[in-house]
C-alpha cells in the first residue's frame, strides 16, 4: 500500500463537518477500490476525541498540524501548510468540500503543487490513467465526464449528494511540525450560528431573490424552519445587502442539490440556474407567469410570495404536528 488518498478536513468548535466524513467515506470507497492507504489533514487546534472519530470513517492516518495561526481559515496560510503535506505526502488524490473556502483552496494548492484541478464534482472514479470526474459544465446546461491525469489530482467535491458509510481503520495520528508563516492578510471574524444548518448541506433550501424587496427575509426563514431547511439567495438579494454573501447561489455563489429547492421571488437567470441543477425537486413562486424560472421548476406557484409562503408554512407546520 505505497499509494495514498489525502481528504482535508474542516472543523470548527472541535466538531468536524459532515462534509468531512461524507468525503472520508468517499475516499474509502476509492482507497478500497485502488487498494491504497487513506489519510486525512487536519489544521488547528480539535480534541484527541474528535480526532479519534476519523478512524470511524475509514482514515488509516490522520495527519495534525496543530498551530493557533491555523485556527481560522486563512487562504495563504492554509495554502502554504497544506501544499507542504500535499509535498510530503504525495497523494494520487485530493478531496476537499467544494465550499468557498474548499473552492478557493483547490485553485491555490493546484497552482502551487502544479495538480489537475476540478470543482464541485458530483462523483470521482479511478481509471486506468488518472481519475475521472462527474460534474455539471457550462452554467450547468451540461452534465460532463473529464478526466484528469498527474499527481496529484485535486477534487472539490459537491459533499451534499454523497453519503457518509462508517468503516474503521488504523486512525494513526501523526503530528507534523510545519512553520506556519504569519497571513499577509487582514482577519475579519463573522460570528456563525452554528445552530443552523449549512446551506450547502441542506436537504431543504428556500431560496429569496429581488422579488424578496428588502432584507427581511424572515418569511422564508419560517419556511426553512419548518423544512429544517436552509435560506439561500439569488445574487440580487446578494447585491443589495440583504443577505451575507456565503448566501448566495449559482455561478458565482455556491452550488446547491438538495432534495427540494424553493425559489421565491427569483426570475431564474441562466447563472442562478447554474448553482441548482443538481437540486431533486425545483419549486418556483412567483408573480409574473412568464418569469423564466417556471421553466426549470418541476412544480410553480404564480403569484405573491408573501402570501404564498406563510400559507404553505402554516399546512406544514400542521401536518408536522
Ligand atoms: P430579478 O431577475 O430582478 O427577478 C426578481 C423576480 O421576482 C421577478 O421574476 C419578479 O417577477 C419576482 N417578484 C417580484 N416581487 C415578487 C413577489 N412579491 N412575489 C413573487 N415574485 C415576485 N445571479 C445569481 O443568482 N447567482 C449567481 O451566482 C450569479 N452570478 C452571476 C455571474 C455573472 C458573471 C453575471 C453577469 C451575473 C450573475 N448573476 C448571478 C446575476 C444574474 O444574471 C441575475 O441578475 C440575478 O440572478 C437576478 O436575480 P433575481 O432573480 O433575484 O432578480
Amino acid at each position: 500500500m505505497s499509494e495514498n488518498l489525502l481528504v482535508i478536513a474542516e472543523h470548527d468548535n472541535n466538531k468536524f463537518s459532515t462534509a468531512t466524513y461524507q468525503l472520508l467515506s468517499t475516499g474509502h470507497m476509492l482507497s478500497e477500490q485502488i487498494k491504497c492507504s487513506l489519510s486525512v489533514a487536519v489544521l488547528g487546534s480539535i480534541t484527541p476525541k474528535a480526532l479519534n472519530e476519523l478512524a470511524e470513517y475509514g482514515a488509516d492516518k490522520i495527519i495534525l498540524v496543530e498551530d493557533e495561526k491555523l485556527n481560522q481559515y486563512v487562504s495563504d496560510v492554509y495554502t502554504h501548510t497544506l501544499s507542504a503535506i500535499i509535498t510530503q505526502e504525495n497523494p494520487l488524490l485530493v478531496l476537499l468540500n467544494s465550499s468557498f473556502a474548499g473552492k478557493e483552496l483547490s485553485a491555490t494548492l493546484a497552482a502551487r503543487v502544479r495538480a489537475a484541478v476540478a470543482t464541485e464534482c458530483m462523483a470521482v472514479r479511478k481509471t486506468d490513467k488518472g481519475f475521472e470526474i462527474s460534474k455539471f459544465m457550462y452554467g450547468s446546461k451540461i452534465s460532463a465526464k473529464i478526466e484528469l491525469y498527474g499527481k496529484p489530482v485535486i477534487a472539490a467535491m459537491q459533499t451534499s449528494s454523497l453519503s457518509i458509510v462508517k468503516s474503521k481503520r488504523a486512525g494513526r495520528i501523526v503530528k507534523l511540525n510545519i512553520s506556519v508563516p504569519e497571513t499577509k492578510f487582514r482577519i475579519v471574524r463573522q460570528e456563525n450560528n452554528t445552530e443552523k444548518i449549512p446551506l450547502s448541506q441542506a436537504r431543504a433550501v428556500v431560496s429569496g431573490g429581488r422579488g424578496v424587496g428588502g432584507s427581511d427575509f424572515s418569511v422564508l426563514e419560517q419556511l426553512a424552519e419548518t423544512l429544517n431547511g436552509a435560506v439561500g439567495a439569488s445574487r440580487s438579494a446578494i447585491d443589495a445587502g440583504w443577505r451575507p454573501v456565503s448566501d448566495q447561489i449559482g455561478q458565482t455563489g455556491i452550488t446547491v442539490s438538495p432534495d427540494l429547492y424553493i425559489a421565491c421571488g427569483i426570475s431564474g437567470s441562466s447563472q442562478h440556474i447554474a448553482g441548482i441543477a443538481g437540486s431533486k425537486t425545483v419549486v418556483a413562486i412567483n408573480k409574473d407567469s412568464h418569469a423564466p424560472i417556471f421553466s426549470k421548476a418541476d412544480y410553480g406557484i404564480k403569484g405573491d410570495l408573501f402570501e404564498i409562503i406563510p400559507c404553505l408554512t402554516e399546512v406544514l407546520k400542521a401536518r408536522k404536528h
